[in-house]
């Protein structure tokens, strides 16, 4: 069970309604408008403690949950809907179609001062940009680190845009602290407990990757682990997964997206660039997201694809993402959204 306390409620008080029934907890979530108590799952109330819980100052609602997920259920959005909000700017709400774009890895100061230039200039609100690469050959391109991180900081500022770039490991979350607004958790990690709760306790939002052999139920328990740390701020993405198909790098599974929202109150965004891996495959994949109900995309995007130093296969080039962006605007307005 989940206890709700009001927000302004104090520890004393806290410990008093604890002591007062007795009751094992596992743990104690604050939240942008509550405190969430989650109970032992062996924990039994009697009738004497129900009625103190139902009718204790301090709670104001509870919720029985069968699911392993309790945070992230759809239900605990009952009282708290939290909203992500980086830097006054709501993103991924259910009206607006949120676009990450930006290329696959920050390469040089040109190449993403470019591109940022030109996505603002399209109306993009969030630079994308690899700076610690997961690249499944060692050999491959592994990304410029800090540098590029300091480069993908100063591009978003002077083009009014917000960052986000994936980490890989703990031991850069600090970094992450200081130079982008968007924590992005890849695909590889999506199992990396520790490094999702390092990067949740800097209470920036996670982009988190679905696993590419993820059940539905594992990635919203990866996500559970964020919520704990007390980061509400997260939002689900379906990046393609492990199919028997080898045509394509990865299957999208557009079916997460209305499963995903049926289970959680989580923000769910398409990745159509990983989970097709060619660019001829992007634009369908994109129109679908948004079509399907998807609250936003993460989009590969290059100056010259052809010379990018990773996943230029599957990177759009400028002219490809704003003919992408004018038919989205078409889908988005006739199902009452925008594309923001
Ligand atoms: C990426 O977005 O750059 C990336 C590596 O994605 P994924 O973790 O989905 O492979
Ligand atoms: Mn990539």
């Amino acid at each position: 069970m989940i206890i709700v306390i009001k927000k302004t409620t104090g520890k004393n008080a806290i410990t008093n309604f604890v002591n007062s029934i007795g009751l094992e907890y596992q743990a104690l979530v604050k939240c942008d408008r509550c405190i969430y108590l989650i109970t032992k799952h062996s924990q039994k109330f009697d009738d004497a403690q129900t009625k103190i819980i139902k009718n204790s100052e301090i709670v104001i609602d509870t919720f029985e949950t069968t699911n392993e997920y309790q945070l992230v259920d759809r239900k605990t959005s009952r009282i708290c809907a939290p909203k992500i909000v980086v830097k006054n700017h709501e993103i991924c709400s259910a009206n607006k179609f949120c676009i990450f774009a930006g290329p696959c890895s920050v390469e040089s100061p040109e190449l993403i001062f470019d591109i940022a230039k030109k996505m603002s200039a399209l109306g993009v609100k969030i630079l994308r940009g690899g700076t610690f690469k997961s690249r499944t050959s060692p050999y491959g391109f592994q990304g410029l680190g800090l540098h590029a991180l300091k480069l993908l900081h100063q591009a978003a500022i002077e083009n009014n845009l917000l960052s986000i770039t994936e980490i890989l490991d703990t031991r850069d979350v600090e970094k992450a602290l200081d130079y982008v607004d968007i924590i992005q958790i890849g695909t590889r990690n999506m199992y990396n407990y520790p490094l999702i709760r390092e990067a949740a306790k800097t209470g920036k939002p996670l982009l988190l990757k679905r696993g590419f052999s993820a059940t539905y139920k594992e990635f919203l328990l990866a996500a559970e682990y964020a919520y704990l740390e007390g980061n509400s701020n997260i939002i689900l993405c379906e990046r393609g997964i492990k199919t028997f198909e080898p045509y394509t790098r990865n299957t999208l599974d557009i079916t997460a997206v209305p499963v995903l929202q049926h289970l959680s109150h989580l923000p769910v965004i398409i990745d159509p660039s990983h989970s097709s891996g060619f660019s001829y495959l992007v634009p369908a994949l994109a129109r679908a997201a948004v079509a399907v109900g998807a609250n936003g995309m993460i989009i590969e995007v290059h100056t010259n694809p052809s010379k990018a130093l990773s996943d230029g296969e599957q990177s759009v080039n400028i002219e490809t993402f704003e003919k992408i962006i004018k038919t989205l605007s078409k889908i988005a307005k006739s199902l009452d959204m925008e594309i923001a």
